[in-house]
């Protein structure tokens, strides 16, 4: 059969997650012992020195999952309630409800069209008196223009934390993340290093650190007794299964990302002279690299309704990960709900969002998972084949 039959061509796109390592053999034997949770065991210890050298970072604090992991950062920061965090408009829901439910005001950042990140241009805009933290995301596995972005928050005295749910591993000019004050990972299981859930907040700030472990671990103190609470935290721990899981998937991280930066390369490539798709940059020269969670394409001479007859067409070929993407977060009614309760105890109007890039991007996009990339070379040359095949159709037909 060939690659271009939908069945076969789905076939051949890797399960995810998966095992990686021997992690079979580390779950049984676990169970074979009183050691589940973290407190007795040491798989999830392990896990957060590896992830933090993995960072050349001296502290990694494993959590629940990527959207504890930034409510536990935002929460460490002691922020003033009410006080605003700037948020990207284009981005997974939890970037911008863990504000909300901590009673911070989220507030939306427009869209750099050609990076699908925060514009610092734009974030410039919106700092003001209330700003109190910026958490921009290095969305699909870009990185984020965070030279810009640091100078905006330096000049604003504002902290910021790095949403990198989705860029475990990046370097962003040579260096590792967070080149901010924290950076938040998710291991849920979509996500490149995944343990089913799972999350990690990374610092190099000492005290930072030391009030993170207490925030995850019920407001004790490391070496503490198990009864004294000295802060206001709660159980957000790993078990040690996860631990363990988490462990052998760092080990075979490095080497998939290669597989999936070759193929990322080679998708963008066979892309790149086809008139009417985008692909935003997937490789850098400047010592960053791209965390390849999503293999974003922009299509920008579609209508909503033609990339969304697309997007059928790339499922109906064998493409069932291919998605629209997100809708935007300053249109969310569930998230502007909770917002309004927030501004209403504080007698204020929610503040109006303007982005108009996103509100283009949202209807031009569509994205493929990593685990396209994660194929063989020629099933992602059969991809790229069925993408541009597809566009031509949905675009009217024309040939060539
Ligand atoms: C996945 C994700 C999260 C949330 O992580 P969970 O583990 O699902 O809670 C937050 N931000 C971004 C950008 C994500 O992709």
């Amino acid at each position: 059969m060939s690659i271009h039959e939908p069945t076969s061509l789905q076939e051949r796109i890797p399960r995810w997650p998966r095992q990686t390592g021997d992690e079979q053999g580390l779950l049984a034997e676990i169970l074979a012992t009183e050691a589940w949770g973290s407190s007795a065991g040491h798989f999830v210890h392990d896990f957060e020195d590896a992830f933090a050298a993995y960072h050349d970072a001296p502290h990694a604090l494993a959590c629940a999952n990527g959207t504890i992991a930034l409510i536990s950062a935002l929460s460490v920061l002691d922020l003033p309630f009410g006080s605003e965090v700037i948020v990207p408009s284009y981005t997974f829901i939890a970037t911008a409800a863990a504000p909300a439910f901590l009673g911070l005001v989220p507030v939306f950042c427009d869209t750099l069209p050609g990076r699908y990140t925060m514009d610092p241009g734009a974030l410039a805009q919106l700092v003001g008196p209330r700003t109190s933290a910026i958490v921009p995301v290095h969305l699909g596995g870009a990185p984020c223009e965070m030279d810009e972005i640091m100078a905006v928050a330096r000049g604003a005295g504002v902290p910021v934390i790095e949403d990198a749910a989705q860029a475990a591993g990046i370097r962003y000019k040579g260096r590792a993340i967070p080149v901010g004050d924290m950076a938040t990972f998710s291991f849920q299981s979509s996500k490149n290093l995944a343990s089913g859930e799972g999350g990690a907040i990374v610092t190099r700030d000492d005290e930072l650190a030391s009030r993170l472990f207490s925030f995850v671990n019920v407001g004790r103190v490391p070496g503490g007794a198990w009864y004294d609470h000295r802060t206001f935290g709660m159980n957000l721990r790993l078990s040690e299964f996860q631990g363990a899981i988490l462990r052998e998937q760092l080990k075979a991280h490095p080497e998939l990302q290669k597989v999936r930066r070759d193929n990322a390369e080679r998708l963008a490539a066979a892309l790149a002279g086809v008139d009417g798709i985008e692909v935003p940059p997937v490789m850098f020269d400047d010592g960053s690299t791209h965390g390849q969670h999503l293999f974003l394409m922009r299509f920008p001479t579609l209508t909503a309704d033609r990339r969304d007859e697309l997007a059928g067409l790339l499922h109906a070929a064998g493409l069932t990960g291919a998605s629209t993407g997100y809708v935007p977060l300053h249109r969310n009614p569930a998230l502007l709900g909770q917002v309004a309760k927030v501004c209403e105890a504080l007698g204020r109007s929610v503040p109006e969002a303007h982005c108009p890039n996103t509100d283009r991007l949202v209807d031009e996009t569509i994205w493929l998972p990593q685990t396209v990339l994660l194929a063989d070379p020629e099933v992602v040359d059969a991809v790229a084949d069925i993408v541009v095949t597809a566009f031509r159709e949905v675009s009217g037909g024309a040939s060539s």
